[in-house]
């Protein structure tokens, strides 16, 4: 426990989530090729990253758009991670999945779209592993801190909370940036909280302010996603921050 705020540390490996410095998480969107996870893991070994974070079952609107690479992208993302000595975490959709992903990954993320996924949660929750419980879009504070509570009311209370926007009505962003949430939540559950700003704004040029105002309003962390080619990703490339410019980004934010 930190007691200058009363909060939950959530420990993976080396890394404090919800103590005095920000957690950087950052990759791509989804694992494309073992090529391409390689490319970035190695970008990002050499930079301020505390943490990767990549998708291998890639939760899409449209079924005929890419799906991920499942297990296949599971066993490239883990040598990728294993060869830079990067602790990672991706998502699980499936109940199915939880139990063979987590044998290999440090974290679990469930993600906007499973948040009320109840038996998922709950099964999450048998785990003895991180769990990093993203918002749903549709979600208010109260369904969002619930979800949580589902996780812990199963005996894991390991639980980091992502703030990744909510549908409004504004469309020059893809989702709106909740801000305030995180000192709410922050303060309703002592759990850490960070940000994604890559899904909460869809949009490459607003990663860095979006960020700013992140760690001002006093994020434990962030998840950022970095791609080496963004403009022929798989998927979320308008989002996704080119990995050249990504490490003079990260140096800014963290000086500041
Ligand atoms: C993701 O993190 O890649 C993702 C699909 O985000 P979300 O669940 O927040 O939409
Ligand atoms: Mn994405």
């Amino acid at each position: 426990m930190n007691k200058a705020f009363n909060k939950k540390i959530v420990n993976v490996g080396n890394i404090a989530f919800g103590d005095t410095k920000p957690v950087i998480i950052a990759g791509p969107c989804a694992v494309e090729s073992a090529e391409q996870i390689n490319t970035i893991v190695a970008g990002l070994s050499e930079l301020k990253v505390d943490m990767l974070r990549a998708g291998v079952f890639k939760p899409r609107t449209s079924p005929f758009d890419f799906q991920g690479l499942g297990y296949e992208g599971l066993a490239y993302l883990k040598e990728a991670a294993q060869r830079y000595h990067l602790p990672f975490v991706t998502e699980v959709m499936a109940v199915a999945d939880l139990e063979a992903v987590a044998e290999h990954c440090d974290m679990i993320q469930i993600g906007s779209r499973n948040m009320y996924n109840y038996p998922l949660l709950r099964a999450v929750g048998q785990l003895d592993k991180p769990v990093l419980l993203k918002r749903a879009f549709s979600a208010t504070i109260k369904e969002w801190t619930m979800a949580a509570a589902y996780i812990k009311s199963m005996g894991n209370d390991q639980i980091v909370l992502c703030e990744r926007g909510i549908r409004s009505f504004d469309s020059s962003t893809r989702n709106t940036l909740d801000i305030v949430a995180v000192p709410i939540v922050q303060k309703m559950t002592g759990l850490p909280v960070i940000v994604d700003p890559s899904h909460a704004t869809g949009r490459r040029d607003l990663i860095e302010p979006a960020s700013r105002a992140a760690l001002a309003i006093g994020a434990d962390g962030l998840m950022i996603e970095v791609h080496n080619d963004p403009d022929n990703a798989l998927s979320d490339g308008r989002q996704s921050v080119k990995l050249t410019e990504f490490g003079p980004m990260i140096n800014r934010l963290i000086a500041s």
